[in-house]
Parts: C-alpha cells; structure tokens; sequence
C-alpha cells in the first residue's frame, strides 16, 4: 500500500479513544465554563471568502502572507480554510445582523502552513470567544480572568499570563514613527523577516522570536510608553482590576501578537511545561474590525486558547480510569434475549452497555469487556436468570458480587462512582 493511503498528512493528528475522549473532555469543560460566563455556541464555515481573513488579519501577517490553504472553487472563487476564529465569527454575526452586544463561543479545528513541530500543526484546534460590542476595560479583565480560570480548571499550574497595550490609532502613528525610526538605524542585525517587516509592519519586529532581532530591538520604544490618555486609562483599569481579584500578570512590552487587527490590550498565557511553542493561548481588543468588516462602529474583544497545547501541557492520569461501560456477557444463545433486555433496561437508564454478539463463550466475551476497558462486566447465566438476579464483576478489581434483578440499575451506577 502506498505511504499516501496509509499516513495521515504531514502536520495532521489522528484522535483515537482514549485520546478522542479526553479532546472532548476539554472542549466541554471550556463550553461549560464559557456559558458561565454568559458566551452562547456559535459554528460558522470551516472555509470563508479568503477577503474576509485577508480585511481581518491585514495582508502583512503572517497568518495571511505564508500560512494559509487558499484555493479556487469551481466557480473560480477565492476562498480559503479558516486559519483562525475571530474573523468568521464577526462575518457571521454582522451578516445575521446580531443584536449587539453579544458574548459567542466555538470549538472546532483551524488550519496553517506552517512547519509542524511539538505543538505546531497544519490542522490545530482552537477554543475561543468573542464578545461583540462591550468597550468597558472591566471586560478585558473578566476575559483574561477567564482563560486563566480554564488553564486552572484543567489542571495547568504553571500557566503566566502576559499583557500589553499597543494603543489606538490615535497614540499608534507616533510611536510606530519612533519604532520606525528605531529599526531603520538597525536594519543590518535584523532577520530578513522582520528587514521587510520594519517598513510595512513594524509592531511584529517586537514579537520576532530570533534571538539576534531580540538583542537588536532590546531597547526599542515599547507602545506600552505611548498610550494616549484614554488609552492609559482603560489600561491601567484593567490592571487594577487584576490586582483587586488577585489576578497574577506580567506586563510584557513586546507582546503584540500576530494579527493586525488588534489594538488596546493584548495578552497571552504562556505554558512553561511546553517546549519552543508555548503559547497556550491569547487574545485582545479588536474595536475597529466590526467597522473595517462593513459592521457598525462597535468596540470588541476576543480569546483563543490553543486545544492540542492545552491537552500536551495538562497532567494526565497516571492510570486511565476504565470507561463508564457495563458489558453484559451471556452464557450461551439461550439467555441472549434476556441479555438484550438487560442492556436495553441499563442503556434506557443512561448507563453505557455494550455487547458482544460474536463471542462464543463466557470467556472471551470477558476478554472483549476488557479490550474495551469497560469498568464491569454483568454476567447473564441461566443459572442466575432462575434465581432473579446477576454477576457483576468489577474489572478494575476483579471483585464479584451478586445482585437482585431489581437492584441493578442501582448497584451498577455505584460502580462508576455516577
Ligand atoms: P493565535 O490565533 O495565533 O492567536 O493562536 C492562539 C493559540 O492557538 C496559540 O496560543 C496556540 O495555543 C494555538 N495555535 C496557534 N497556531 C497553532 C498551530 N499551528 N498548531 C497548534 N496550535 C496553534
């Protein structure tokens, strides 16, 4: 069989049980927490018309510029898989004509070209919100509270959040003069990256991870030191407010993340357990893309937290637990029926049961309960079947025990700890 048909494509994940169950796990804790916070579900198209991300991101990014899976539909249309969440979520909501505001949530995969790495994907999955029209620097501080809040839920101690803030357009033109004026006089200890980016882009250089642009940019003017009063004032807002909820932060004056159509507050949560890539995830203000899209003039924040990072940097069990299943194994073709019934009276009860119609014999039914890591196994002999009751046979312990027909349902929740 050809390499092509037998492997997954380069950058791509393959989630398997019991992988495939812990993804799920996070993406419903993140749900829940969301709702909590007032975010309602919201899915848009896994590809948009390619304008939407390049308005959104700006043409310089390098989001835009080298990493996404744009192509020509059959109608020789532009379109392109979404690299990121927050520009379909505002496309969506302005054309549905939301009332705004409006808190929205997702979960769902994204797509770059990039070169794969621990944590770095081709396919990478994002979970996010977005609220849409709320300006008040107390909602930055519930955002990055509640990304916080997540990585706590989950289990990541060690996660620190960074802030910044690069300004508006009113303090943004003078401090990217100076900025400007700053890497030009730099140009030769540059990467190339970030030698084309100084006159078109400027602000990346700031982020550029190359340790030689670092030292270079070590005493560059930070956008943090040029804020206009209103500016200065939502941020410093939002830093008391962090202090007042014990909210721990680092100011970080280089943080401006990759994506253009951030101003005010950008912030992000870093992950020491993570090797190179350890963002976790971040996010920021972006008050002007509602406008820029077409929409009304209305300010809005957003968050992404990146899910295979989250699941990599997450403490794992040292022993997976045995799947909330029961598997109902029969003694021969006799008491099939009554096995049936039995797994139709726990299924109706909300208790996972499964059986194994190809088995014969006691034996490897057992064997397949436990290839399955189901947590017990309920035994239908005719024996049993006489005297009104069944085995149930804890796997995790190998214990048994014997209970009343009537009495199962109960004793067999008590044995997933429901
Ligand atoms: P961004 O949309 O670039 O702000 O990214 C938000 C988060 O998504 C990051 O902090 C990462 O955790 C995650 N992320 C971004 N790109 C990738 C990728 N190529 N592979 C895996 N995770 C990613």
């Amino acid at each position: 069989m050809s390499g092509e048909l037998r492997n997954r494509p380069k950058g791509t994940l393959d989630f398997l049980p019991p992988d495939s169950e812990r993804k799920r796990w996070f993406e419903t804790a993140f749900v829940r927490l969301a709702e909590v916070y007032g975010f309602r579900p919201v899915e848009t198209p896994l590809f948009e018309h390619t304008e939407v991300f390049i308005k959104s991101a700006g043409e310089t990014s390098d989001v835009v510029g080298k990493e996404m899976y744009t192509f020509t539909d059959r109608a020789g249309r532009s379109l392109t898989l979404r690299p990121e969440g927050t520009p379909g979520v505002v496309r969506a909501a302005l054309e549905a004509g939301t009332r705004l505001p409006c808190r929205l949530c997702y979960t769902g995969p994204f797509f770059r070209y990039s070169r794969p790495q621990k944590g770095r994907y081709r396919q990478f999955h994002q979970l996010g919100v977005e609220a849409l029209g709320e300006a008040s620097p107390y909602v930055d501080a519930e955002l990055i509270m509640f990304g916080a809040e997540f990585f706590a839920l989950v289990g990541i101690a060690d996660c620190s959040v960074s802030i910044n803030s690069i300004g508006c357009t009113a303090c943004r033109p003078d401090f990217r003069a100076q900025l400007i004026d700053f890497l030009n006089q730099r140009l030769d200890q540059l990467c190339t990256d970030c030698r084309r980016r100084a006159a078109i882009n400027p602000l990346r250089v700031l982020d550029c991870k190359n340790p030689g642009c670092r030292a270079a940019t070590a005493e560059a003017p930070q956008p943090m030191n040029y804020l206009c009063p209103e500016c200065r004032g939502h941020f410093d807002a939002i830093l008391d407010e962090l202090r007042r909820r014990n909210q721990r932060f680092v100011l970080d004056g280089r943080l401006v993340r990759g994506l253009d159509y951030y101003n005010r507050t950008t912030f992000e949560y870093i992950s020491a357990a993570l090797g190179a890539q350890d963002s976790l995830g971040g996010g920021g203000r972006y008050d002007y893309l509602l406008r820029e899209m077409g929409g009304p003039d209305m300010p809005a924040i957003g968050l992404a937290i990146g899910l295979e990072r989250t699941m990599l940097a997450a403490p794992m069990a040292e022993q997976p637990p045995r799947r909330r299943l029961c598997w109902v194994a029969f003694f021969s073709t006799a008491e099939r029926q009554a096995a049936i019934d039995i797994a139709d009276r726990l299924r109706a009860a909300g208790i996972p049961a499964q059986l194994d119609f190809d088995a014969t014999g006691i034996k490897r039914q057992f064997r397949s309960a436990d290839a399955a890591g189901a947590a017990c196994c309920l035994v239908v002999g005719p024996d049993e079947l006489a005297r009104g009751v069944y085995t149930v046979k804890d796997l995790g312990t190998g214990s048994s025990l014997e209970v009343a027909a009537n009495t199962v349902i109960e004793e067999v929740r008590a044995l997933f700890r429901y």
